[in-house]
């Protein structure tokens, strides 16, 4: 297991103090990054960070687990395996899909069934997946939806304002890559990261956000003080945080984009050392100005 592999989540900070909001806006500062440089390089995360297109996903990866672990013969209810279910789901959000289905997996062992290999839940969950968002992909093709629609408010305002600092901008998602690049193309982000498009590979051993933010700093012969990272998930922050980068956590509402931190998120995005929270881009200016002059 090298050191790429994607680890569980860890709190690392415990509790925070006071944090301030930037004045007129939802950019709530936790806490201030060390000393910095002009930033030169952004990693965003796809799901939950630009793109609603999978918003509701949980809803069908819940009862198609709670199915495969009723098929073992247990006597747990189905609550009690939808609760138990729910909180390896929500644990493991952020790593790539079949990290979930792994753990589905032992579950599934440890009641005395035998279970498929993980990449069989992995593709029955996509297939449930795309059921559910193929109407939303349709509309975005056809355009009787707007891609404004299905982003998370003032995306393509960070994205273009990142872009016209200098910033190159890269995506990496612990989603499959080919659709990642057709949610992208459909969602008109292409422009903002060109080839820079990373996703889960077949060999989930072959990707993680960690690889591409190595990449990025190995390849340029940059350190972290000059990286920016974005993302709701606590993969990409705490790999950003580690790496000396600026985490911006994305506590995304994603089912009704109220403008409102989501909680959760917040919480568990703040314990892997987030620097700044989110609910949105809807103050991109104002934290813009923020990352590039520190005001
Ligand atoms: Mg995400």
């Amino acid at each position: 297991m090298n050191s790429a592999h994607e680890l569980d989540y860890q709190r690392r900070v415990a509790a925070t103090g006071a944090t301030r909001f930037l004045p007129g806006s939802t950019v709530e500062i936790i806490s201030e990054a060390g000393p910095r440089r002009h930033p030169r390089y952004a990693v965003f995360d796809f799901d939950g960070t630009l793109s609603l297109i999978r918003e509701g996903w949980p809803e069908i990866m819940l009862p198609m687990m709670v199915a495969a672990l009723r098929e073992t013969g247990t006597s747990e209810t189905d609550a009690q395996l939808a609760e138990l279910a729910n909180g390896f789901i929500m644990e493991l959000t952020g790593k790539q899909t079949i990290y979930q289905m792994i753990r589905l997996c032992d579950e599934i062992r440890r009641r005395g069934g035998s279970p498929e290999d993980p990449v069989v839940y992995k593709q029955r969950y996509h297939d449930l997946l795309m059921a559910r968002i193929n109407s939303r992909r349709e509309a975005l093709r056809t355009g009787s939806a707007s891609a404004a629609d299905m982003l998370v408010p003032g995306s393509v305002e960070i994205l273009s304002g990142l872009q016209q600092c200098g910033v190159e901008l890269y995506l990496a998602s612990g989603t499959d890559e080919q659709y990642v690049r057709e949610e992208v193309e459909l969602l008109g982000l292409q422009p903002f990261f060109g080839r820079h498009v990373y996703g889960a590979v077949d060999d989930y051993r072959k990707f993680s956000k960690q690889m591409v933010i190595d990449r990025i700093l190995r390849e340029n012969q940059v350190d972290g003080s000059v990286l920016l990272g974005f993302g709701d998930g606590y993969v990409e922050i705490d790999n950003i945080r580690q790496a000396g980068g600026t985490a911006i956590g994305v506590a995304s509402d994603e089912a009704h984009r109220s403008g409102r931190p989501d909680p959760w998120k917040r919480d568990r995005l703040i314990g892997v050392g987030a620097h700044i929270i989110i609910p949105d881009f809807q103050h991109a200016a104002i934290l813009l100005r923020y990352l590039r002059d520190g005001v």
